[in-house]
């Protein structure tokens, strides 16, 4: 199976493409993972990619088709994969397309009211990448990684002036992409209200039926 699961910032897309990939055995692309492996190493591209991400904005998207081209001819795709976070805008849509058969694009919707709050309590581990929620006005530096212990940290984009920024830059660039797919009835939409395991299970439900 080949997946793209769309969605805005905060709607929960790392957490359940995690999921989607373990359970079907997909190869899990998260092009903001591969980005800030690259921030980490200080390669040439992470310092550009840096200094974007950090105000909200897109990478360039001749950058981040070829990294998925590439990434998706690796020997763990052959069985599938799951986009999570690509494509973000048409060009990017239209040249997967090209490159690549596509299964099924799955659209996670949630309010902006809720994506505002989700980021405000979103931490990160730094070491696995797995997202967690932390209460606001609660000692966040106290709270560790429960699969690896690493200290969990905010997203430099998770600022709120960065956040109102990139849901901007989604409306503008990445929501086209709902008509793009619907339009080639390649779309299901999700609602992304629930808890984890509700959204996960309205998301398995699409592949399995009820
Ligand atoms: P994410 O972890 O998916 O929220 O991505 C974090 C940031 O990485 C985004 O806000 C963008 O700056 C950049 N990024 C990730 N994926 C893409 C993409 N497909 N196209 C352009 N920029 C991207």
């Amino acid at each position: 199976m080949k997946l793209i699961l769309l969605g805005p910032p905060g709607a929960g897309k790392g957490t359940q493409a995690a999921k989607i990939a373990e359970r079907y055995s997909l190869a899990h692309i998260s092009t903001g993972d591969m980005l800030r492996a690259e921030i980490a190493s200080e390669t040439p591209l992470g310092k550009e990619a840096k200094a974007i991400i950090d105000r909200g904005e897109l990478v360039p998207d001749e950058i981040i088709i070829g990294m998925v081209a590439n990434r998706i001819k690796q020997p763990d795709c052959v069985n599938g994969f799951l986009l999570d976070g690509f494509p973000r805008t048409i060009a990017q849509a239209e040249s997967l397309l090209g490159f690549s058969e596509i299964d099924r694009a799955v659209c996670i919707s949630i309010p902006d009211e809720m994506i505002i709050d989700r980021m405000a309590k979103r931490r990160v581990c730094p070491a696995c990448k797995r997202t967690y929620s932390v209460e606001p006005g609660s000692r966040w530096e106290q709270f560790f990684c429960t699969e690896c212990g690493a200290r969990l940290i905010t997203r430099d984009d998770d600022k709120p002036e960065t956040v109102r920024h990139r849901l901007e830059v989604y409306a503008e660039q990445t929501y086209p992409l709902v008509e793009f797919f619907r339009s080639r009835d390649m779309l299901s939409e999700v609602d992304g209200t629930g808890t984890v395991d509700e959204v996960a299970g309205n998301i398995f439900r699409l592949f399995e039926g009820e």
